[in-house]
């Protein structure tokens, strides 16, 4: 198909045949019922009685989860109005680690009242205006309803990641998982002018199944999920100076092919000894710096064992390179890849480098590092979906207790921060003129998807329940929400359900972007161009050029 303009004579073509030129007739509407349909996908998982959904891949792998980031990435989207919607989760999730499947549910719902908006005949630029003031409004009455805590306050740090963690499959586990996570905050937070800076890097998260969550523990170091690779080694180092090593200590193999022809059996010999030479050279090279530790990312030569066993040198080899880069920061040793170069200065340091069994299972710790702000959480499970979805609930947790030191302002969840920006916005709202106004109540509306979706994931009947809470918010109860555990409407201040405000005010501003930019967009043209590698021939670009017009139409 190509863009062409009818006139009274012949169509006249604006843009090359074949370039794959389109316009779509009810573009605007189509945007938003691909962005809703994504949406409504999103609805069933919001909070605590939210079900999780089961991803399968083309190859049968399976992940079940809650985690709204993980459910939209997985689903192979092919609507480029519909992938928008998964810009908005992923946004939330960098910028404040939780509220996903709330910013997607939320922009769904202001999708479905601009349509509504725009069948009545208001122009989408009026929608969008319209909609930007309330949003204004919603992030204000936000503001003006949350409180200040103390960032030492373990208590309430502790209820904001049990709140994350209740909608997970973890939440059985919530308590202990709590208590964790506010410990390797407050061991990695660092204060800077006055103010908590946490660096979620700093804390390392190691799964290995066995065992049950319960015995998830948090290491007051790194872990290093690997055991020693000679029985003769020592199997605990004290005030260890740790080599950490990027490339394969053994002895490199030609790039070329080559033969080597032995005529004599006493050269194979000679050949051997002369390997160990070398092997026990690279050895001496790196004792040679007092190491009393490796750490390899790499393998390593059988012959080398002995050798460093001799020497007393605790080694550990094809260590992931996400943890090399971790114990590297902790240790303040350096990655050496050239070990004709290698110093006492590149060396790390901890107190206690030492093999132990957890479980069955043998790894190695790594205590008391030189960075102080340096530990792990070690995830047990009964099986890899627990453990991942663990990793995933954890990860959420660390997100809002660090957004909670770092800008300490909270509020309380149960959809009432909704319904009180609802409230304010409706208020706002009747100052407004004309089809604006419209715009501004329909957002209002949008917004009380939170608590009715909470309530109806619950099995309760929203159209009972809503009108209760918007009247209890009416008679100033800025906290009535509800308690989807109990099934009944509560002061979810009192209920210490606890939200980040960051998190809050993260949904609307995300949500509100997201929208104002799909319902700007009027047409979709599919280009020929791609910006990044051209395929490599004509049939592969008509391919891709086909598909993309597939996906849109
Ligand atoms: P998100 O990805 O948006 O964080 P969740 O599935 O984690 O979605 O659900 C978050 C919602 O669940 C928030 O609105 C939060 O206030 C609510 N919530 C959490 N715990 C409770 C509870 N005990 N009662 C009612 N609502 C709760
Ligand atoms: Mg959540």
């Amino acid at each position: 198909m190509s863009t062409t303009i009818k006139t009274n004579a012949k169509p006249v073509l604006i843009m090359k045949e074949g370039s794959g030129a389109d316009t779509v007739k009810d573009s605007q509407l189509n945007s938003i019922a691909a962005a809703r349909a994504v949406s409504e996908v999103m609805k069933s998982a919001l909070g605590p009685k939210g079900m999780d959904k089961m991803l399968v891949n083309k190859f049968g792998d399976i992940i079940i989860t809650n985690d709204g980031r993980t459910i939209l990435q997985e689903m192979e989207l092919q609507h480029p109005v519909a992938k928008m919607i998964v810009d908005i989760a992923r946004t939330v999730d960098d910028e404040v680690g939780d509220g996903t499947t709330s910013s997607v549910v939320v922009a769904g719902e202001l999708l479905g009242k601009a349509e509504e908006l725009i069948k009545k005949g208001i122009h989408p630029t009026i929608i969008v205006e319209g909609f930007q003031k309330a949003a204004e409004k919603a992030l204000e009455t936000l503001e003006s309803i949350a409180w200040s805590v103390n960032v030492e306050d373990e208590g309430v740090l502790k209820k904001i990641a049990a709140t994350s963690m209740a909608s997970k499959i973890v939440s059985s586990y919530k308590e202990h998982l709590s208590e964790i996570i506010v410990s390797a905050i407050f061991s990695v937070e660092k204060k800077v002018d006055g103010k908590c800076k946490v660096d979620l890097d700093d804390v390392m998260i190691e799964k290995k199944l066995g065992e049950s969550l319960a015995s998830t523990k948090l290491i007051n170091g790194i872990v290093v999920t690997k055991e020693v690779v000679y029985p003769a080694m020592p199997k605990s180092v004290e005030k260890a100076k740790i080599a950490l090593i990027g490339s394969a200590l053994e002895i490199k193999k030609a790039q070329f092919d080559s033969k080597l022809v032995i005529y004599d059996p006493d050269q194979v010999e000679e050949l051997i000894e002369q390997e160990e030479l070398i092997i026990k050279g690279i050895v001496d090279k790196i004792a040679g710096t007092g190491a009393n530790v490796i750490i390899s990312g790499e393998d390593l030569d059988k012959k080398a064992h002995y050798f460093l066993a001799k020497k007393g040198i605790l080694t550990v080899r094809r260590v992931k390179k996400s943890t090399m880069e971790k114990l590297s920061k902790a240790t303040g040793g350096k990655i050496i890849t050239n070990i004709d170069i290698i110093t006492e200065k590149d060396l790390g340091h901890a107190d206690l480098v030492e093999e132990r069994c957890m479980g069955g299972d043998k790894m190695v710790f790594v205590e008391g590092c030189k960075n102080p702000h340096s530990v792990a959480i070690l995830i047990r499970g009964a099986n890899q979906r627990i453990v991942d979805e663990a990793e995933r609930s954890i990860h959420d947790a660390l997100c809002v207790v660090r957004d909670v030191v770092q800008e300490p302002k909270i509020v309380a969840g149960g959809g009432a921060p909704e319904l009180e920006a609802a409230r304010a916005i409706k208020k706002f709202g009747i100052t407004l003129t004309g089809k604006e106004q419209l715009a501004a109540l329909s957002y209002a509306d949008a917004l009380e998807v939170v608590p009715r979706i909470l309530t109806e994931n619950a099995g309760l009947n929203s159209i009972d329940i809503l009108p209760q809470l918007r009247s209890l918010h009416e008679a100033g109860d800025k906290w009535a929400g509800m308690n989807v555990l109990d099934g009944k409407i509560q002061d979810m201040k009192q209920l210490e359900v606890y939200e980040p405000l960051s998190v809050k005010t993260q949904i609307i501003k995300s949500a509100t972007e997201a929208v104002s930019m799909i319902l700007s967009i009027d047409e979709i043209l599919a280009t020929g161009k791609v910006k990044e590698k051209p395929p490599a021939d004509k049939e592969t670009k008509e391919a891709a050029r086909q598909a993309a017009l597939n996906a849109m139409f």
